[in-house]
């Protein structure tokens, strides 16, 4: 895979799903989900670097670990193991996406140190080898891995690539509480039914190149959840469509809600005046991520 380095500094890109809709259960406890994932520009720094031994983590992150529950030193542990390397790795992560948010921080900080770690020690390891070991440490790691726009079935690791999703303005929110991705599922299992967002048509939607198709489905089972139990994630939602958006969604088992906008201005606009409202704890203006 070419010669080793002595450092290396890599990007972890956050997503959004556009769509996601929960299946049923399987046998060994997960969920079957079937989810349109898009990278969006927020984005991680990883910075690696050889050590005599071991894998030492720094983060400006206070509130994470830096020991082996954090995603980041159980990838570089998997392939340091895989490839019997005999040396250590120094890895600092310097932390922009919001924590526990449903933009899949930790899995993709997992991924870019997957890559990171191999492109170190020039290992001849690529992409079907990261998604393989990527699903050992969570369901959204191969996604994290592949980046861009994608369709995610099974447990999430079953991904087909997607055209780059029509471009535009992304108003990215996260209100200071925090949501339980557990707790989400676990009231989602004890609903009697619910709607099923229209994954299938949201592909054809982006495969078509039109934003108004998108806008139209977007859809999020887990908001029927969390939307009742959290009075902030509708507020904003209604804020933002108040404020010009073309459609707006809670992320993943959230509470982190985006928001699509044509115009630049009305979004930068819309920007402002969140963060005016202290409405959110963390807002970024943002855009959607092709894959690298
Ligand atoms: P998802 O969208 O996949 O549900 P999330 O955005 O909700 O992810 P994360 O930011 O990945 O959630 O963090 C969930 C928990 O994982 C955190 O509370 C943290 O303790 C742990 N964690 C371990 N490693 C990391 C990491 N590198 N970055 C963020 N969180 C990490």
């Amino acid at each position: 895979m070419g010669e080793p380095l002595n450092q290396y500094e890599c990007r972890a890109y956050a997503k959004i799903n556009l769509g996601l809709d929960v299946l049923g259960r399987l046998p060994n406890g997960y969920h079957e989900v079937k989810m349109v994932m898009q990278s969006v520009g927020i984005f991680d720094v990883l910075t690696f670097e050889r050590a005599e031994s071991g894998i030492a983590i720094t983060t400006d992150a206070g509130e994470l670990p830096t020991d082996g529950d954090n995603l980041i030193y159980r990838a570089a542990k998997l392939l340091l193991d895989r490839y019997s390397i005999e040396e250590g790795v120094r890895i600092h992560l310097q932390k922009n996406i919001p924590i526990a948010a449903g933009m899949a921080g930790g899995s993709t900080d997992a991924a870019a140190a997957l890559k990171g770690v191999s492109r170190l020690f020039g290992l001849d390891c690529g992409e079907e080898e990261w998604r393989e070991l990527g699903v050992r440490i969570g369901a959204d790691v191969p996604y994290c891995v592949m980046g861009g726009t994608a369709l995610a079935e099974g447990i999430g690791e079953r991904l087909t690539a997607l055209p780059p999703a029509p471009d535009c303005f992304l108003l990215v929110a996260k209100p200071d509480i925090n949501v339980s991705t557990r707790y989400v599922y676990e009231q989602l299992d004890s609903l009697a039914s619910y709607e099923h967002p229209d994954i299938d048509g949201m592909v054809w939607a982006i495969r078509e190149g039109s934003l108004q198709g998108v806008v139209e489905r977007l859809g999020n089972v887990l908001q029927d959840v969390t939307v009742p139990a959290y009075p902030i994630i509708r507020r904003i939602k209604e804020r933002m469509s108040e404020l010009g958006a073309a459609g707006c969604l809670m992320s993943g088992s959230g509470p982190t809600v985006f928001g699509i906008f044509t115009e630049e201005s009305r979004a930068h606009d819309a920007f402002l005046q969140i963060e005016r409202e202290a409405l959110a704890k963390q807002v970024f203006l943002t855009r959607f991520q092709e894959r690298i």
